[in-house]
């Protein structure tokens, strides 16, 4: 399985699945931060985005991604203030142009986009700007593995273990699978050859029965990590339960801010109820990201589901594994 949903597009665009052995199996894992992101998260930016004086920042992809019943796209077009960012650096620019508004900025995501949060953090607290919130739905990679290895629904001999996130984290905290699992992995990088390389190097570590981390992506990847980068999320950041599409509540797998940085947490600064939750009727997207189903599985797929108008978030983000199927997916009767 390839946790990350950079590896599946990679995996796709380049055909690597035709030229593998018939022996060897690619799955696509949970790697897509607005994918994973819950509809009852969702639900609570876009009531948040219906508040007077809120100005919600987000990157694109956010946008189109349906909630329970609406999104932040229709809330928009219905006159709430959501404008796209490029860099939390963008949002903490709009906060200061808008001193009397709530700059709200959603920071979805995993290991790798939350520096970014926490240098916007402290960049705020320094400047004294006290406009600018997070609506945090970080997330933690190496616990919804032990989830999803834990659930038991796929059976996995090896994972490829994902870039960027593990540019910040290391190789370290994956150890736990190789050695409670016996699961063979390798940190890949995104060009073809370091996803061939990393195959490569699970089957070795499979045939030889001797399953480990090793780093096939060593210009980006120390196994310690970035400990700069892992010290400053430590500062504002604190682990907490996070609500994944598909797995549902998950104890220690998200980050929320601590206590000392809790003025700038949008949950609790803001009164908001945004009701029970829904998934888009007929979507599977959930079962898509256990890797427990393929888009192909979905009645909607390619008919009633496309990038034009998408019902689940897997056909929204560009790392989700519905759109690479359908940009990507001729190959695979897509
Ligand atoms: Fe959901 Fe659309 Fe993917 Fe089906 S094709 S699982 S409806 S996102």
């Amino acid at each position: 399985m390839e946790f990350c949903g950079g590896h599946t597009v990679a995996i796709f665009k380049h055909g690597i699945r035709q030229l593998l052995p018939q022996t060897i199996e690619m799955l696509s894992g949970p790697g897509c931060p607005v994918c994973v992101t819950a509809s009852s998260d969702l639900d609570k930016a876009i009531a948040l985005a219906q508040l007077p004086n809120v100005i919600i920042t987000t990157f694109g992809d956010m946008l189109r991604v349906p909630g329970s019943y609406s999104s932040l796209q229709l809330a928009k077009a219905e006159g709430s203030d959501v404008r796209i960012v490029y860099s939390t650096q963008d949002a903490l620019q709009t906060a200061k142009d808008n001193p009397n508004k709530s700059v709200i900025f959603i920071g979805i995501g995993f290991e790798t986009t939350a520096p970014t949060i926490v240098a916007s953090i402290l960049q705020a607290e320094q400047e004294g700007i006290d406009n600018y919130y997070i609506l945090s739905f970080h997330k933690l990679c190496p616990p919804i593995m032990k989830t999803i290895l834990d659930m038991g629904e796929v059976r996995l001999d090896g994972i490829i273990y994902p870039g960027h996130v593990s540019a910040i984290i290391g190789s370290y905290p994956y150890q736990f699978i190789a050695d409670d699992y016996g699961i063979a992995g390798v940190v890949s990088g995104f060009e073809p050859l370091d996803i061939l390389l990393s195959v490569d190097m699970l089957v070795d570590q499979i045939e030889t029965g001797q399953p480990r981390v090793e780093i096939a992506y060593r210009r980006g990847v120390k196994p310690e990590g970035n400990k700069q980068a892992l010290e400053l999320m430590s500062t504002v950041f604190e682990v907490s339960t996070a609500n994944w599409r598909g797995i549902g509540s998950v104890p220690s797998s998200g980050l929320r801010l601590n206590q000392k940085y809790q003025r700038f947490d949008a949950e609790s600064r803001f009164d908001i109820n945004p009701g029970p939750s829904r998934e888009p009727e007929g979507c599977i997207c959930g079962s898509i990201l256990r890797g427990v189903t393929t888009p192909l599985e979905c009645k909607l797929f390619g008919k009633v589901c496309t990038p034009e108008y998408p019902v689940g978030p897997c056909m929204v983000s560009s790392e989700g594994s519905c759109a690479t199927y359908y940009h990507y997916g001729a190959y695979y009767g897509g």
